[in-house]
């Protein structure tokens, strides 16, 4: 599986592509802005979209989503279950940044724990990462060995907990969980550079706090 990050946005909201190289189909994760230059990467990588999934429902994450599923009504949606009740109203802009998001016309799957999907010749296995907002996920492929982390888990840091929803000692408690994952696999994050599981155990102050309990 080939990863392919496309920053996006006025905060530079990763956006990444999962490529299964042999098929050319791809999983496409947090469309955050510019639908139409994603469309375009699509069309001249030759790539078709199995999913698209959301980690988390904050506006730098899902701009996109509405035009790029407009566009793609064939391609199912897979979101947060937490964070559906909220991210398309208006309380969901950030005042005088970001407008709310629109939702798409395609009916959105709820993912929640448990939730595995057979995508770009991978299995996805959602994990209710909550903290940074309340239904906030990460999805982990193991047999690529990657966690795409939304903002739960950064290179160096966390996610915040001061937005509405947010809540710091239950991002605690998830970090802890992906902490206790088995190996290292790669992060890739929300925003910033990606980094490993190995990497952040021995120097993210955030893990830290819990290996001194
Ligand atoms: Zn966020």
């Amino acid at each position: 599986m080939k990863i392919q990050t496309l920053p996006v946005g006025p905060i530079e909201t990763n956006c990444h592509l999962a490529i299964d190289e042999a098929t050319r189909r791809a999983v496409l994760l947090d469309p955050g802005d510019d639908a139409h230059a994603l469309l375009s990467h699509l069309r001249a990588k030759n790539l078709a979209l199995d999913a698209i999934l959301v980690t988390h429902g904050h506006p730098d994450h899902i701009l996109a989503l509405a035009d790029l599923s407009d566009a793609l009504p064939e391609v199912p949606v897979w979101f947060p279950a937490g964070d559906l009740p909220w991210a398309f109203t208006a309380a969901n802009a950030l005042a005088g940044f970001l407008p709310a998001p629109r939702r798409p016309a395609a009916e959105l799957h709820s993912a929640t724990e448990g939730t595995v999907l057979a995508l770009a010749g991978a299995e996805w296995h959602c994990l209710e990462t909550p903290g940074h907002t309340p239904g906030g996920v990460c999805w982990h492929v193991p047999a690529a060995d990657v966690l795409f982390t939304g903002d739960t888990l950064f290179a160096g840091s966390a996610g915040r907990t001061d937005l509405p929803g947010g809540d710091y000692p239950t991002l605690l408690r998830s970090l802890r969980r992906l902490a206790g994952l088995p190996g290292s696999p790669a992060i890739l994050p929300g925003h910033g550079p990606a980094s490993t599981l190995d990497a952040e155990r021995r120097a993210n102050p955030f893990l830290q706090l819990h290996a001194g309990g």
